[in-house]
Formats: C-alpha cells, structure tokens, sequence
C-alpha cells in the first residue's frame, strides 16, 4: 500500500510497517541497549520491588513501540464502501491515493495513503499515527516517559549514594 508493507487477509491488515522501516530497527536497537544498561547496570543496584517496575516499565515499552509500529494506523483501503453509506457528503476524494475520505482522515505523503483519524507521521515509528494506533502510542510515551523518570531517580540516588 502507498509507501508501506503491508500483511493482511481479505482487505484486513494484519501488519503494516512505514517507509521509514529502518528506523524500526534502529528503535529496537536503543531499546535493546536500554534493555543491556538496565540488566547489567542498575537491575543489581536496586531492590526487588523496584526492579520489578522497572521491568514493567521496559516490557511496557517493547509491547506499545511494536504495537504502534506494526498495527494498521487506519488505512483507507476500499473506495467502493464508503460509497455505499448514504448521507456522507462531507466525504471528499483523495486525488493520490483514489479513495474517498472520511473526516479526521487525511493524505499522507510519506507513507502515500490515506489514515484514518490521522494524527502525524512519525519517524520513529517509521510510519503514521491514526485512529489504529494512535493509542498504543500515546502508551509509549508515557512509559518512555515512565522510564525515564526511573531513570533519573535511579541516577541521582546512586550519585548520592557514591558521594557518601
Ligand atoms: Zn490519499
Ligand atoms: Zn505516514
């Protein structure tokens, strides 16, 4: 589709993964880094309890980053559907990608199709946030977030600790 890959069966995609794909794995590398500092590093400075949110927050991020950067935004696949619903007359055509779209929904040109509640594009991801992800992503940011707070807490209760 567009600029995409795309896994689906009988007009559902399954996966979709962005034109910017190599960033994909360029994301799973810093966080298999994250994974590697925080095993290695601070997993055996901290206590159980706190190493099991931290784990949380870790596991937390794989599970939303993947989801966010395989599930369907919210492609606009099939013309002939949306034709089909009476009354929508504030539809409009989409001169790239021929398919009526919807509102909330708009071109993208990275990914050459039409999103559904599209949000933006996001490179990190590798591809658009829309209605189908745009969830699982707003997850990630809050426990990247999550992690990085961690992080500080951890950092400066260790130089404390060092300094004493
Ligand atoms: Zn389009
Ligand atoms: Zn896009």
């Amino acid at each position: 589709m567009g600029n995409t890959y795309c896994l689906g069966y009988r007009g559902y995609i399954y996966l979709n993964i962005g034109p910017d794909w190599p960033l994909n794995l360029f994301m799973g590398l810093i966080l298999a880094a994250i994974n590697a500092f925080f095993i290695f590093v601070m997993a055996p400075r901290v206590v159980f309890e706190l190493k099991c949110i931290g784990f949380f927050i870790y596991f937390g991020c794989i599970v939303s980053y993947s989801i966010t950067a395989l599930k369907n935004p919210g492609i606009i696949l099939t013309p002939w559907e949306l034709e089909l619903e009476e009354g929508n007359k504030e539809e409009k055509m989409c001169k790239d990608c021929d398919v009526y779209t919807e509102e909330g929904s708009e071109h993208c040109f990275e990914c050459g199709i039409c999103i559904k509640g599209y949000d933006h594009h996001c490179p990190l991801s590798g591809k658009c946030i829309g209605s189908g992800n745009i969830f699982a992503f707003y997850s990630f940011l809050a426990f990247i977030f999550s992690g990085l707070v961690y992080f500080s807490v951890w950092f400066i209760i260790t130089i404390n600790e060092l300094g004493s």
